[in-house]
């Protein structure tokens, strides 16, 4: 079958698609979402598993897609998981998972089974009280519990995410490090967006990838790690000489939409060239109309040809997206 690239206006191609599998979730990060959770969305919108792995088929057969990552909302609370897992695998992709880890202690060996290559665990604090302030649920002992199963099950290297708050875990930088290093994980920490549901992201509040780094510094080396970033987000660092690293994600004071190779699927359907990006293209409705497979690649690849530059955050005119990051898949 002859393969189109999702190609944009920039010379960039992506070829790693972010799938969300649901814009549900079992904590409530404050960076993400308010307390009360948000109107989920209706449940004939969301694609079913045959109309996802249909999609993303459709991006690995015609439009050279060649890593796919699961995400959300927290994908683990989708009932055919393991499923799609299996059914990308298949296909002869990476295939990876973005997860908060609740309830991974169960599926990790089932997940490594399908064929899942490689894990990302959010954890922001390793202190049952800061981790329950910043996610407003208390299953900080969940999260570790996943943590060992994944490893256990040969889902390693396992990475861990971790985005610092100002008052609230900023101070807890090192000693998360120091747990992740002596565990075995990657940690990386990610700036904090302006994506969560609220609005409540501020330029000024955010801990900045330069604020994380001084901080790191005062209790171990940081020194770049050698390798070449090539698309990757994070910038890679070794720790006290190696061969630990941590990985610091600077999406806001040093964006890196110039290597980006991106693009994402919403739970619901939507393809989307840009976590920030304010126009999507509804392949759901497309397809349940009776679209052919050709159909469906030649909307995608219109819609990637119309990526901006960047996201543009620091400019006066930035517009934050009005889906917040659970909804678009992270
Ligand atoms: N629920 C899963 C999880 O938390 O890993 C997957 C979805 S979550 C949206 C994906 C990643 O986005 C997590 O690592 C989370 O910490 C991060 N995230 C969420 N909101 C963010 C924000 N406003 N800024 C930066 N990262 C954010
Ligand atoms: Fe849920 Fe992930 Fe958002 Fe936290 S960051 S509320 S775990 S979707």
């Amino acid at each position: 079958m002859q393969v189109t690239p999702l190609s944009d206006g920039f010379g960039r191609v992506a070829t790693d698609l972010r799938v969300s599998l649901t814009d549900r979730c079992n904590l409530r990060c404050s960076y993400c979402m308010p307390a009360e959770g948000l109107d989920w969305l209706p449940g004939e919108t969301v694609l079913t598993d045959d109309e996802v792995v249909r999609l993303i088929t459709i991006g690995v057969e015609r439009l050279g897609i060649t890593e796919v990552r699961f995400t959300g909302g927290e994908p683990l609370v989708r009932r055919g998981l393991v499923d799609i897992v299996a059914r990308t695998h298949a296909l002869g992709v990476e295939t990876m998972l973005t997860t908060n880890g609740l309830g991974l202690a169960r599926t990790a060996g089932a997940l490594a089974e399908a064929g899942l290559d490689r894990i990302n665990v959010s954890i922001d604090s390793i202190r049952p009280e800061t981790f329950a302030a910043v996610t407003r649920r208390d299953r900080l002992h969940d999260v570790v519990d996943g943590l060992e199963a994944a490893k256990a099950a040969g889902l390693g290297p396992v990475k861990l995410n971790a985005v610092l708050l100002r008052g609230v875990n900023d101070d807890q930088a090192p000693e998360l490090l120091d747990w992740a290093i002596a565990a075995g994980y990657q940690l990386r920490f990610i700036e904090q967006m302006p994506l969560d549901a609220q609005h409540g992201w501020s330029r000024a509040e955010m801990i900045t990838a330069e604020e994380i780094q001084v901080r790191l510094e005062k209790e171990f080396s940081l020194e770049p790690a050698g390798e070449p970033r090539g698309s990757a987000p994070a910038e890679l660092f070794l720790v006290d000489g190696g061969p630990a690293t941590v990985g610091i994600i600077a999406s806001v004071t040093r964006p890196f939409c110039g290597d980006c190779d991106r693009v994402r699927l919403t739970a619901d359907g939507q393809v989307r060239n840009c976590l920030f990006a304010r126009e999507e293209s509804d392949l759901r409705t497309a397809m349940r109309a009776g679209a052919s497979d050709e159909e469906l690649a030649e909307r995608w690849v219109v819609a990637m040809a119309g990526k901006r530059a960047g996201h543009g955050i620091d400019d006066p005119t930035f517009l934050q997206p009005s889906r917040p990051m659970s909804a678009i898949g992270g």
